[in-house]
């Protein structure tokens, strides 16, 4: 994706990709597309906040147990992420975490709108996550195959494993990134202006092929 290659300095950048494994349309079910559109609502509330906009939902019994959305620049914190903001959410809780277990996530699906960077593929892995869904891919911090497989690709002496897959409303997870990046970040040390960033509108295919 080359509009995002002149923002690497931007500390919170994310460049974003088409994801490695690509769902085929039949496996593009209702239910993962409605439990990703809420995804995509955090996602909408980070951007309206002047964050990063990745959004995400933890799901378990077909009912959505957190969600929560990127709060790095609110927080001044880097590992601030949707996704670690909802695990904090969901370990706190009692009623969703009743009893300490080695794996509290394995009973849970994660929608989150781009792919975990390794920080946090990483954590979802140490808690047993039942399997991941998410929208584009993300080439520089990407934990679930773009850069590196944390979630399967790397082998662990205890861990478990776990799958994940994109594609899901990807064309909205990268517009939504590209409306972010074209606006003044107002939170970065030297705010560049970007008042003569054109929103591009085309997306490329794909360059997987199943
Ligand atoms: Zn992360």
């Amino acid at each position: 994706m080359l509009w995002t290659r002149t923002n690497k300095r931007n500390s919170c950048f994310i460049e974003i990709s088409s994801p490695k494994i690509k769902p085929r349309k039949t496996e593009m079910n209702d239910s993962h597309l409605r439990w990703m559109r809420e995804a995509m609502a955090m996602a909408e509330e980070a951007l309206a906040a002047g964050e990063v906009p990745v959004g995400c939902v933890f799901v378990r019994d077909e009912q959505i147990i957190a969600r929560a959305r990127n709060r790095t620049n609110e927080l001044r914190n880097a590992t601030r992420h949707a996704e670690l903001e909802a695990i904090d959410e969901i370990l706190a809780d009692k009623l969703l975490t009743p009893t300490i277990s080695k794996y509290p996530l394995s009973t849970t699906t994660l929608y989150v709108t781009v792919e975990p960077c390794m920080m946090c593929a990483s954590a979802l892995r140490q808690l047993g996550i039942k399997e991941v869904f998410y929208g584009c891919g993300n080439d520089r911090f990407g934990g679930c195959g773009s850069v590196l497989g944390v979630n399967e690709r790397l082998d662990h002496p205890s861990h478990p494993s776990y799958r994940a897959t994109g594609g899901y409303l990807r064309e909205e997870a990268i517009m939504i990134l590209r409306r972010f990046y074209i606006t003044e970040n107002t939170n970065a040390p030297v705010p560049k202006s970007k008042a003569n960033r054109v929103l591009k509108t085309e997306i490329l295919p794909d360059a997987f092929v199943p």
